[in-house]
């Protein structure tokens, strides 16, 4: 059905008349997996969704230039955060380093990490399971990347040493 009537209102009227700084705007509606601010695109006839923050963005200072990403300067952007004075475009790399900053980076390893949607013994069998990365991915629910790094030893590095002790 494209995007409900009252998301697009609440986008044109709330979100891009919200003039304060302080405090996040939180986007009432839909999220990606990771928590962010969506909507459906309804300029495009094409359905899909696009993530509020770069909608945003689009708006205020026009199409993102490539390999440009939109970044939330209060770093809440995985809590849905829809605060036009938050966001700008920036590269993929000033976005990685606001993610350290603000403690969101997504792959920290361990399993104290409140984000892992995996346990210590699923990414020991990941690390083992053979396979495409993207089935092994679709097979627990996780994403493909995600497949990729504890492959590569970078989430998870002490897996590999004998396992679980
Ligand atoms: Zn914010």
């Amino acid at each position: 059905m494209g995007t409900p009537r009252w998301a697009r209102r609440f986008f044109e009227e709330v979100v891009m008349r919200h003039t304060g700084k302080r405090e996040c705007l939180r986007w009432p509606y839909a999220t990606n997996h990771k928590g962010y601010a969506q909507i459906g695109d309804w300029a495009n006839s094409k359905r899909r969704s696009v993530l509020v923050g770069a909608l945003i963005c689009e708006r205020l200072y026009g199409p993102a230039q490539p390999g440009h990403e939109h970044r939330h300067s209060c770093g809440k952007g995985h809590l849905a955060c829809a605060t036009p004075a938050h966001v700008s475009w920036s590269t993929h790399k000033t976005n990685m380093s606001d993610m350290k900053k603000h403690g969101t980076q997504p792959d920290t390893c361990g399993e104290s990490n409140g984000r892992h949607k995996i346990t210590e013994r699923q990414a020991n069998t990941i690390f083992k399971a053979k396979g495409l990365q993207r089935e092994i991915a679709a097979r627990y629910g996780i994403d493909r990347s995600q497949v990729g790094r504890i492959k590569q030893r970078k989430s998870w590095p002490h897996i590999h040493k004998g396992g679980r002790q």
